[in-house]
């Protein structure tokens, strides 16, 4: 009965893909595969020596940084970006989550993580846009590797501009001390791969490695959906 009725609800409403419009079929989800073969791949799969490194690099100690996508104007990874964040597509966040934890299975990033840990919002933004896109990016690649997500030891006390809608000349470092450390327990000792959307110069992700420094033992990766870079 279920499946009859999606397929009449296909048949009127068919589900489109969100880069093409062509009408998805069974077994795909937001976007088709023709799509998915011509997503802008950074192919980052030296996780210690890739543009995103260099953001980190002499700046915060960390074990490995990368970003799956390009994220440029107009591109097919802005477009995913835009649809997660500014159009309520939360489950795109879990689908972009679970491609990318497939496609660094055989890189070993994930391997030695004991927590996943989405960049939070500011409460006030996330009441606004009604949940945290890099938590459901995190969910996405928890279905892939079992791992846990942290949503608490760390919060955001200050509200920042959205980064991706500034220019790249107008984008300053204005998050120094915007996170604060909620407690230290749960993260001594422990391998983090901080989650993010979109890695653009990089000071969103310092910032909170920056706040989780005081934490014993604590070993720091970042993960980006993807990079301007
Ligand atoms: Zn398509």
């Amino acid at each position: 009965m279920k499946m009859i009725l999606n397929d009449l609800l296909n048949l009127f409403f068919p589900r489109l893909c969100l880069l093409c419009q062509t009408p998805l079929v069974e077994g795909e989800a937001h976007i088709c595969l023709h799509c998915i073969r011509q997503l802008p791949y950074t192919h980052f799969t030296a996780l210690k020596t890739n543009p995103v490194c260099l953001l980190f690099q002499e700046k915060v100690p960390f074990v490995a940084a990368t970003a799956w996508l390009h994220f440029k104007q107009g591109g097919s990874g802005q477009k995913l970006i835009h649809s997660l964040k500014y159009h309520g597509n939360k489950q795109l966040g879990h689908e972009l989550g679970r491609m990318a934890a497939l496609a660094y299975q055989t890189s070993g990033l994930f391997d030695t993580v004991d927590l996943l840990l989405p960049v939070p919002l500011h409460p006030k933004r996330q009441r606004e846009r009604g949940y945290n896109q890099s938590e459901w990016i995190a969910r996405g690649i928890q279905s892939v590797t079992g791992t846990a997500i942290d949503t608490t030891s760390l919060s955001r006390i200050k509200k920042t501009e959205s980064q991706t809608h500034k220019q790249l000349s107008e984008r300053s470092e204005n998050v120094e001390g915007i996170f604060r450390l909620n407690h230290v327990d749960a993260l001594k000792d422990k391998h983090i791969i901080l989650i993010d959307d979109v890695i653009t110069t990089g000071s969103t992700l310092r910032a909170c490695a920056q706040a989780l420094q005081e934490v014993p033992g604590i070993r720091i990766s970042f993960f980006g959906i993807s990079t301007a870079l």
